[in-house]
């Protein structure tokens, strides 16, 4: 068989046209996912134009361009990491905390056992807890009796443990108040 240099060119011709479409078809393909990817991660218009010509220009070498300066999280993962991160935020605020030594505490624990600071008061009506700051009481509707001043929440918290060994002039005032009161009846 003779070798027909006509229908090696045409043979030619048909593989380059092959490949030229191939690589049309991918270029076209890549600057799509470009475009899908981008929307995904970014919503500044600029940024989305500036990496689909990266990718359009320079084909190859721009998708690779384009995924190691593409935003590392989509908008949606953004969103459920702000989510996440509110979550958390809200658990630490949320977290009980003793106001006398910042340890945690309970919800339902009355006296915090480290420090014994007093962390609820008892409605002097029907019993329940209720925090320290509340004047009413939520189960029954009695007003605490009151206490309003946010100094005597310490003072009130000491008083009521019997285990606590008392200070001296604790007692004393204590004492003083029982002879007051005596002395007046
Ligand atoms: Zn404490
Ligand atoms: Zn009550």
């Amino acid at each position: 068989m003779v070798f027909d240099p006509t229908n090696f060119s045409n043979f030619l011709l048909l593989f380059t046209a092959w490949g030229g479409a191939f690589i049309a078809a991918l270029w076209l393909s890549l600057v799509i996912w470009t475009y899908r990817d981008i929307r995904g991660r970014a919503r500044d218009p600029l940024a989305r134009i500036l990496a689909i010509l990266v990718v359009a220009i320079l084909f190859l070498p721009g998708i690779v361009i384009y995924l190691i300066l593409r935003p590392s999280r989509t908008l949606e993962e953004d969103y459920q990491h702000t989510l996440e991160e509110e979550a958390l935020l809200q658990a630490i605020e949320e977290a009980n905390l003793c106001p006398g030594c910042g340890r945690r505490v309970k919800e339902a624990w009355i006296i915090c056992p480290n420090c014994h600071t007093k962390l609820k008061k008892n409605c002097h009506q029907c019993g329940k807890p209720m925090e320290l700051p509340w004047n009413l009481c939520p189960f029954c509707g009695t007003p605490a009796p009151g206490m309003r001043r946010e100094g005597l929440s310490m003072d009130e918290a000491l008083r009521p443990i019997p285990s606590d060994s008392k200070e001296p002039e604790e007692t004393l005032t204590f004492n003083d108040e029982v002879i007051d009161e005596s002395s007046n009846i």
